[in-house]
C-alpha cells in the first residue's frame, strides 16, 4: 500500500518537472529568434530571403559578377519592397518588372552589371538619374558614402523617398526634377549612373563628373538600339568613352522649365 502511494507521488512529481521543462523550452529565445539585421536595419529573415540568395547565385554570380561587396548588397536589399504588391511575386525573377506610371525596375543582372562598372568605394559620392522604385539607389547606398538621386515623375520620386527613409537609408538624397541638368549644387560626383536612355550623352552630367570619375549611361534614340556606354574622366579632365552592352531602357524624357 505504502509503495503504491510512493509510486503515485513520484509519478506526479515527474509530470510536474517535465511540464516545467517543456514550458521553459517553448519560451526559450533559441526558438523565437528573429535573425540578424544589417547596418540599415533591414531584416534579412524576411520571407523572400531564400529567393534573394538564389537570385544572386544564379542570375548575378553565375554570369561573372565577382565583386563581393556588390553581391552582399544584392543579397541584403529587399527588392520585393520596391515593387507594387500586385507584381511582388516577380520581384526576384530574371526580368524588369513594372513599378507603375509606365516605368520599370531594371532586371537584377543589369542593376548589378551597371553598378559593378562604377567600381564604387565606400567614401564616394554618386548621382543617379531616374530614381524609379528606389531599388538601384538602395544598392548604391550600401556601397558608397552618399547617393543623390533625381526622378522626373513626382509620384514615383515621393514613393521611393518615403520607402528609402523607412528602410533606414539616411545617406540618400532624393529630388524631383529633370535629370538632364544633373544636380549641380552637390557636384562633382565620383560616379554617375543614368537608368533611363537619352538619345545622346547629356553634357551637364559629364561636366559634373569629378576627375577620376566614372559614368554609365544607356544611349540611343527612342525605338532604336541602345548601348550601355561607360565614360571615364581622368585626373586632367580628359574623357574616354567605351561601349559595354546592347540594352533596352525606358527613354529619358525631356523636362519642362518647372522641373529643376
Ligand atoms: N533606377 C530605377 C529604374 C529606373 S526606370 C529603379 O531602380 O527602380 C527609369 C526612370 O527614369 C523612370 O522612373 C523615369 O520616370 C525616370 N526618368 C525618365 N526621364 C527622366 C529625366 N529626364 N530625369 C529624371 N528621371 C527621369
Amino acid at each position: 500500500m505504502r509503495s503504491t502511494i510512493f509510486l503515485v507521488i513520484a509519478a506526479l512529481v515527474l509530470v510536474v518537472v517535465l511540464s516545467v521543462l517543456i514550458l521553459r523550452a517553448l519560451r526559450s529565445p533559441s526558438i523565437t529568434t528573429t535573425g540578424s539585421f544589417s547596418a540599415t536595419g533591414n531584416d534579412q529573415a524576411d520571407e523572400f530571403h531564400p529567393r534573394r540568395q538564389q537570385m544572386v547565385m544564379h542570375q548575378i554570380a553565375a554570369r561573372g559578377i565577382r565583386d563581393e561587396r556588390l553581391l552582399a548588397a544584392m543579397r541584403q536589399v529587399p527588392r520585393h519592397r520596391f515593387i507594387p504588391a500586385s507584381y511582388q511575386s516577380w520581384a526576384y525573377s530574371d526580368q524588369p518588372v513594372p513599378i507603375g506610371q509606365d516605368q520599370t525596375i531594371s532586371q537584377p543582372y543589369i542593376v548589378a552589371y551597371m553598378t559593378a562598372a562604377l567600381d564604387l568605394q565606400p567614401d564616394e559620392r554618386v548621382l543617379e538619374i531616374g530614381t524609379g522604385s528606389g531599388y538601384q539607389a538602395a544598392i548604391l547606398a550600401e556601397l558608397a558614402g552618399r547617393v543623390y538621386t533625381i526622378e522626373i515623375v513626382p509620384e514615383l520620386g515621393r514613393r521611393a523617398a518615403a520607402l528609402l527613409a523607412e528602410l533606414g537609408y539616411n545617406n540618400i538624397r532624393c529630388r524631383i526634377g529633370d535629370g538632364y541638368k544633373g544636380w549641380p549644387d552637390a557636384a562633382p560626383y565620383d560616379a554617375i549612373i543614368v537608368t533611363a536612355a537619352p538619345p545622346s550623352i547629356p553634357a551637364a552630367l559629364v561636366e559634373q563628373l569629378a576627375p577620376g570619375g566614372r559614368m554609365v549611361v544607356p544611349v540611343g534614340a527612342v525605338g532604336s538600339v541602345q548601348h550601355l556606354v561607360k565614360i571615364e574622366k581622368d585626373a586632367s579632365g580628359q574623357v574616354k568613352e567605351s561601349y559595354l552592352l546592347p540594352v533596352r531602357f525606358v527613354p529619358m524624357v525631356k523636362g519642362t522649365d518647372k522641373d529643376h
